[in-house]
């Protein structure tokens, strides 16, 4: 067997091989320590029944640790300078499809149906950070039949996930992965365990998917609008942005009436309020009925 990419030798040696130039546009920054791949295997819990796919082989590193887990590894990798090199470092590996598409224009859904027969798949990645929030809203938003997405992130965004009402970090991004997912960190990563260097630290969360929603709403989309609306100005009070948001077709006085039906006071935030409030808030709303369209895109 060759050597695997995880040794820091190995990817110099096919970088040069092919003469790769690192694409910024693209977000490539590939893994070169063995712990942290390790460790990204164990988190997502990749066994030999697994379909998996992952986002942005790059030139394989992950994928080879992947490969040697599961029973078949589809990869979806967007520069077309990477697919001559993964036909090489691959070359082991009868398990693993790679498609040279862009992730956000590929029918997920239609993956696992073809590789899983639609059973729900594994989601490994280290993500390319520009179009992080795009890729984990389209896997869960599309409804693609998923047990857990286990992707390395921003160090910031990891924590952006995983934050509770009232802290720092706590905004849409939470309540929304937090309506789909469970998310836990598995692992922090610095900068010098990826080739080039990120500027940035690194996390490795997992996002274990509800079977069902932790919280019931008539309106998801209603709800999902108000929490935008609700984060979009941090500074004012709830009340204010939703007033200015315009997409709701009540009066201040009943936008107000609303928030305090939630036993919350007239200058609360968005910021302080939980996901089951917001959902709350959004069955209030649709209950006195006619919400308008606009900005429930
Ligand atoms: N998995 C490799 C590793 O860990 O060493 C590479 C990870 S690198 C952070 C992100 C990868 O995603 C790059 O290979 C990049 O070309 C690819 N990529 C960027 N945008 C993409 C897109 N829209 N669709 C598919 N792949 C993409």
């Amino acid at each position: 067997m060759r050597e695997k990419l995880s040794n820091p030798k190995e990817t110099i040696r096919v970088i040069q091989k092919y003469q790769f130039g690192f694409q910024k546009k693209f977000g490539q920054n590939f893994l070169i320590d063995a712990h942290v791949l390790e460790k990204i295997i164990v988190a997502a819990g990749v066994g030999e029944q697994d379909c998996v796919l992952e986002i942005g082989p790059g030139i394989g590193t992950l994928t080879q640790y992947l490969a040697e887990k599961a029973r078949q590894v589809v990869a979806v990798e967007i520069d077309q300078n990477l697919i001559p090199i993964l036909e090489e470092t691959l070359e082991d590996y009868p398990n693993v499809t790679v498609i040279n598409e862009d992730i956000l224009k590929v029918d997920i859904a239609r993956l696992t149906q073809e590789y899983n027969e639609g059973r729900p798949i594994k989601v490994v990645a280290n993500l390319p950070y520009y179009i992080t929030t795009p890729i984990i809203m389209k896997l869960f938003e599309q409804e693609v039949p998923l047990d857990n997405m286990t992707v390395m992130v921003q160090k910031e965004v990891a924590d952006r996930m995983q934050a509770g009402p009232g802290t720092k970090d706590y905004g849409a991004l939470s309540l929304a992965v937090q309506y789909y997912a469970k998310p836990y960190i598995a692992a922090n990563v610095p900068p010098n365990c990826f080739i080039p260097r990120p500027n940035v630290g690194s996390a490795v969360i997992r996002l274990t998917r509800h079977e069902k929603p932790p919280v019931q709403t008539r309106d998801p989309r209603l709800m999902f609008a108000l929490i935008r609306a609700g984060f979009n100005q941090r500074r004012k009070t709830l009340k204010n942005s939703l007033d200015n948001w315009g997409g709701l077709s009540f009066t201040k006085e009943q936008i107000g009436q609303g928030i305090e039906s939630l036993g919350m006071g007239p200058s609360v935030r968005g910021e302080a309020l939980s996901l089951e409030q917001f959902a709350a808030l959004a069955d209030y709303f649709s209950g006195l009925g006619d919400t308008e369209e606009k900005g429930l895109a």
